[in-house]
């Protein structure tokens, strides 16, 4: 796939982080410039990151766009859907010529070159992937744990990497998702055509990987062998889709175009396994060259003259042991013992001798050993020929078999998909427009896996309209709240991309981007504080989130001090419920927040339930309505195995705390509850009337009577 589009710095970063490409190219001047500091952070946190310099000429748009235009023989690139003064049109350009250069091959295989549009798809940020644990996990970076390593039950390493780009890219057109949705729910219901789609496609080779191969020349016999045994699979692969009333099964069957030509022309020239090497010949059918027939019966009639000639030799000469031999330094020779010296006839030249025998060789088999080397040497430089024409055969059928290709890696995901939801139960949500969440019984895909069958506690929830648009979670550390607040994120992701998600029924409003803040980022590497990290994280949500996205706050505020923590938490609700407007979800340990409940119409409190009992507490994993009354933290301490000393002396200073907090949070109550100053809401439209009186007040012509008697009137007006 060839795409080009352009960004902006940030979003780039994102971008590359989530392609995670093995090579980028640079200008020159920008690798050692502006990008320098982009690309040493690019390199250190992707790992294997080659950064080519190029000439700064190679980018240069005019001679960049001209090359793009030669190579797609187009006079503009709006039919490709650009706009001709884009600027990553100069990026691709180099990238050809790049590629020309280096493979010095036909370039075939790049397709046609289109726009990425990065607003049809659910946009997920580095953070958000990395918080999620999409591909891998936080911990040790494998892909076991991971919601792709939960959710690949694709056969092919086609279906692999499109299910990956899926669950990177999920969809935010309806139809498109619904589109999935129906092929799945068919794959799902007729396990026997599941069954036998799968295990077909068990037998495929990777065609991508192969044809890129091809059209480069590098393809060996055996790739070649490689995709006419996967073109041999698909007439009874498109057979198993026939009859399916899902368009995008319908389409794929189209489109999957077994090209029965070149399958046939493959099975013609090749033999059953070739070989790895072009090289050494034995690639080719007997009956598929007329001239290498030839040869090759002339090279393997050798075998048979050759025992003829010693046979006739063995008789004339009368020496039972005479033996016919190859050596790569002499050629054939006639090998007699010494003891036989005697017999040796007169029209045998000597050629070598050794301890006890000599070797001989006679002008027959002189005149007939050339004829056979020259044969086989022929032989392997006709197989060659052949190959490379066979290959540039293939390679012609590029494009055709790159669709064909693409249908089957849909295929094998979609598929994969059914298989999994199968296997772990899992519902097809209901797709809607309107910013709602409603998931009934919804489990952690992940979690749910690594815990004994049966432990996992289901979670219903009901976010947007009236069950209001921003649910506070309270409760105490342990209880369930990050599992709750990620299955959230994770099942949302998941029907976007057209699965089905583990829960009883689901239904989700399309979300346009997920945003997470999750825990303390592991950034040890970086140069930034723990809470310098939580706070540009929170910032780009507030900036970057629309009423159409989905906000996971997991703890806001945990690395300053509490009452800095608390005011921001508090300020970044405000914002998040007045101008954003988002559906949000935000798990905190500030119970203060619970009150902004009475303040904020679309905000409801939550708590992760536990079960106080004569054995201590129980972490019930449960979200309920309302806020949590305590946060256990000493009970988890305890738990933990924190000395009993230190947990009595934690219990005493906790009752005193909460003593004079109690007597606090009445006068800030009354404080902030009172309708003048501070404002329910900072980010109300209308400002105070007070507030607006005292900005447009003109200070030099107000005389010392008149700032006394406004002072006192506006007293007088906020009580
Ligand atoms: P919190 O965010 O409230 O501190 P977590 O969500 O991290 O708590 O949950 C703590 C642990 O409790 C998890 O690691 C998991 O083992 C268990 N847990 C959480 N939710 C559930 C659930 N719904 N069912 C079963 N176990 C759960």
């Amino acid at each position: 796939m060839f795409q080009a589009a352009d960004f902006d710095r940030d979003r780039l970063a994102d971008e590359l982080h989530r392609l995670a490409p093995s090579e980028v190219l640079v200008g020159e001047m920008a690798a050692t410039a502006e990008s320098a500091p982009l690309l040493d952070l690019l390199r250190e946190s992707l790992g294997g990151l080659t950064v080519t310099a190029r000439p700064d000429w190679t980018f240069d748009p005019l001679s960049a766009r001209a090359s793009l235009q030669s190579h797609f023989n187009v006079g503009t690139f709006a039919g490709f859907g650009f706009d001709d003064a884009q600027p990553c049109l100069a990026a691709a350009g180099a990238l050809v010529v790049y590629l020309q250069e280096t493979l010095k091959a036909s370039l075939q295989h790049l397709g046609r070159l289109r726009p990425y549009l990065p607003e049809r798809v659910l946009f997920l940020d580095e953070v958000t992937r990395r918080g999620l644990e999409l591909i891998r996990t936080q911990r040790d970076g494998n892909r076991e744990g991971s919601l792709l390593g939960v959710m690949d039950r694709s056969t092919t390493s086609m279906g692999a990497r499109l299910l990956l780009e899926w669950l990177l890219s999920p969809l935010v057109d309806r139809a498109a998702i619904a589109a999935r949705l129906e092929a799945v729910a068919e794959l799902l219901d007729d396990h026997g055509r599941r069954g036998d789609i799968r295990s077909l496609l068990a037998e495929a080779f990777d065609l991508q990987r192969l044809m890129a191969r091809v059209s480069t020349g590098r393809a060996s016999p055996r790739d070649l062998g490689s995709v006419k045994n996967t073109l041999t699979l698909l007439p009874a692969l498109r057979l198993r889709l026939e009859g399916q009333r899902s368009a995008l099964l319908g389409d794929l069957e189209r489109r999957l175009d077994a090209c029965p030509d070149l399958r046939e022309l493959l099975e013609r020239a090749l033999v059953e396994s070739p070989p790895l090497s072009s090289r050494e010949g034995g690639i080719f059918r007997d009956g598929y060259d007329a001239d290498l027939d030839e040869l090759r019966s002339i090279a393997s009639g050798g075998k048979e003259w050759l025992a003829s000639f010693q046979a006739d030799e063995i008789r004339r000469t009368g020496i039972p042991s005479l033996k016919v031999g190859y050596n790569d330094n002499f050629g054939y020779y006639i090998e007699i013992t010494n003891a036989h010296q005697a017999k040796v006839p007169s029209n045998y030249t000597r050629r070598q001798t050794l301890t006890n025998r000599e070797r001989y060789v006679t002008p027959e088999l002189s005149s007939w050993a050339e004829k056979v080397l020259s044969a086989e040497s022929r032989l392997v430089q006709r197989e060659l020929e052949l190959f490379n024409a066979l290959r540039e055969r293939v390679a012609s059928h590029t494009s055709r078999l790159l669709v064909t290709a693409e249908s089957v890696a849909t295929l094998d995901a979609l598929a994969g998909l059914a298989e999994l939801a199968c296997e772990r139960g899992y519902c097809r949500p209901t797709i809607v427009g309107e910013p709602v969440l409603d998931l009934v019984e919804g489990r952690h895909p992940v979690l749910e896996q690594m815990l004994p069958s049966g432990t996992f506690v289901p979670n219903s929830m009901k976010l947007g309209g009236a069950d209001g648009r921003f649910h506070l979670i309270t409760g105490p550390n342990m209880g369930g709240k990050s599992v709750y607040l990620r299955q959230t994120a994770l099942l949302t992701l998941m029907a976007q991309m057209g699965s089905f998600v583990p829960a009883r029924s689901a239904t989700i409003g399309i979300v346009d981007r997920i945003f997470t803040r999750i825990g303390a980022s592991d950034d040890l590497g970086r140069s930034q504080s723990t809470f310098m990290v939580e706070m540009t994280e929170a910032a780009n949500i507030l900036n970057n989130a629309t009423d159409r996205s989905l906000v996971i706050l997991d703890e806001i505020g945990r690395g300053t001090s509490t009452y800095d923590g608390v005011s921001l938490a508090w300020g970044i609700t405000e914002y998040l419920h007045d101008r954003v407007k988002c559906r949000t979800l935000f798990a905190t340990h500030y119970h203060e927040l619970a009150e902004l409940e009475t303040r904020l119409v679309s905000l409801h409190n939550f708590h992760a339930r536990v079960h106080e009992g004569p054995e201590g507490i129980v972490f019930l994993h449960r979200i309920a309505q309302g806020s949590a009354e305590k946060s256990f933290g000493i009970h988890v301490a305890e738990r933990a195995g924190v000395p009993a000393a230190v947990l009595d002396r934690a219990r005493a200073v906790l009752a005193e705390l909460e003593a004079q907090h109690l007597q606090m949070e009445t006068r800030t109550t009354a404080q902030l509850s009172r309708p003048k100053l501070v404002q329910p809401s900072l980010f109300a439209s209308s400002e105070d009337p007070i507030l607006s009186a005292l900005r447009e007040l003109d200070t030099i012509a107000l005389s010392g009577e008149q700032a006394i008697a406004l002072i006192q009137r506006w007293q007088r007006e906020i009580g």
